[in-house]
């Protein structure tokens, strides 16, 4: 099984932790895929059963200026190139504006979209049952899942539930 896995998120939700997480010191060998010049990759996870192309994809975030709808086009066209979406949103933050944006964005793609709640270390299990109920309302996610990028906690089990899409 091999794929390309996109990440997408506001800044400082901790798609830097994640990759280096689950990268770590494991050898990055490349993928042989085609890749677009339009996807920076940032890591490749190569194990027996599977490999993982992790790769960047600029222009999603809300812009600080306002762009046409050429780029914004462009951006919708790029998720379309992947296996895999990965939203990454920080438990701390509650749904917002920035997230919105990111939503209607992925309305247009159709490719499974899963949701990565990080930073799970920091709030109570209560909060996070309700941020659950509140982003399945939004988007059909393919799976909603808890995470510490930080500490680790359940990354193996988002690595597994992915795989099963590729
Ligand atoms: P990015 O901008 O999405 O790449 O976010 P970074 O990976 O740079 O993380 C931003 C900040 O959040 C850094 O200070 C990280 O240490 C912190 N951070 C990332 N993941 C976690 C987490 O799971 N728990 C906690 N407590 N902090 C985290
Ligand atoms: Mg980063």
């Amino acid at each position: 099984k091999s794929g390309f896995i996109s990440i997408i998120g506001r800044p400082n939700v901790g798609k830097s932790t994640f990759m280096n997480k689950v990268i770590g010191q494991k050898i990055a060998i490349m993928s042989d895929k085609p890749q677009t010049t339009r996807n920076k990759i940032q890591g490749v996870l190569t194990e027996k059963d599977a490999q993982m192309v992790f790769i960047d994809t600029p222009g999603i975030h809300k812009p600080k200026h306002r762009l046409g709808d050429f780029m914004v086009k462009v951006a919708e066209d790029t998720l379309n190139e992947v296996d895999a979406i990965l939203f990454m949103i920080n438990a701390q933050e509650g749904y917002g504006r920035g997230d919105q944006y990111i939503i209607d964005r992925l309305q247009q793609v159709n490719r499974p979209v899963f949701l990565v709640i990080n930073k799970i270390d920091l709030i109570h299990p209560d909060d996070l049952f309700a941020m659950i109920a509140e982003y399945k309302e939004r988007y059909d996610f393919k799976e909603i899942i808890p995470i510490s990028a930080l500490e680790g906690n359940n990354v193996d089990r988002l690595l597994e539930v992915v795989k099963g899409y590729l």
